[in-house]
């Protein structure tokens, strides 16, 4: 027999003499507490108590639009978390590490991954497989930075033509900018 009660982080929610925490648990002093929302489920049969999220985590799509902010610039790729995705408030689950690899950056022909992207730049990208890792691609004009920050300075970088310029600096660099940079509300 299996019952279900709605539970959130921190309620307790059985006692480890008669259940196991598992998924959605976690077990204290002899005591186990919900660390998520969800359902309560106290397994019987098993002995375990789970919280089950009612909503599926928002698993990132081929095609989806997200936000992400540049990790890391390598030779061949750039590497991005993705922290949002467009069209929903709900927490990206799953894999958030993706990487964009040289080819899928901009339209035209480049490699040099650091003259398009930066670490810190904020992107808006797209989904172009999950599988066996989560890629992005910024080539399409709606992709690419959306907002920057210079990295000597910290002071938000201005569009210039098809690159970007630090007022205080002084100085231009080139830059997969979005369509929108510059305008978009975060
Ligand atoms: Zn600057």
């Amino acid at each position: 027999m299996k019952q279900k009660i709605e539970v959130f982080p921190g309620d307790e929610v059985a006692v480890e003499e008669e259940y196991l925490a598992s998924d959605g648990t976690f077990a204290e002093n002899g005591k186990i507490y919900a660390s998520q929302i969800g359902e309560l489920i106290l397994d019987n049969e098993e002995y375990v108590a789970r919280v089950v999220t009612p909503n599926p985590p928002n698993v990132l799509k081929n095609g989806d639009i997200v936000y992400a902010i540049v990790a890391d610039i390598r030779k061949t790729m750039a590497t991005a978390d993705v922290v949002a995705t467009e069209g929903t408030k709900r927490e990206v689950g799953g894999e958030t590490y993706a990487t964009i690899h040289v080819s899928k950056i901009s339209p035209g022909y480049t490699d040099d991954v650091g003259a398009e992207l930066r670490k810190g730049d904020f992107i808006r990208a797209q989904v172009i497989e999950t599988e066996p890792s989560l890629q992005l691609s910024t080539r399409d004009d709606d992709f690419g930075v959306i907002r920057s920050y210079c990295g000597t300075c910290k002071t938000e970088m201005e569009r210039k033509g098809k690159g970007l310029y630090c007022p205080e600096c002084k100085y231009s660099m080139p830059r997969k900018l979005a369509r929108d940079y510059g305008n978009v509300k975060l």
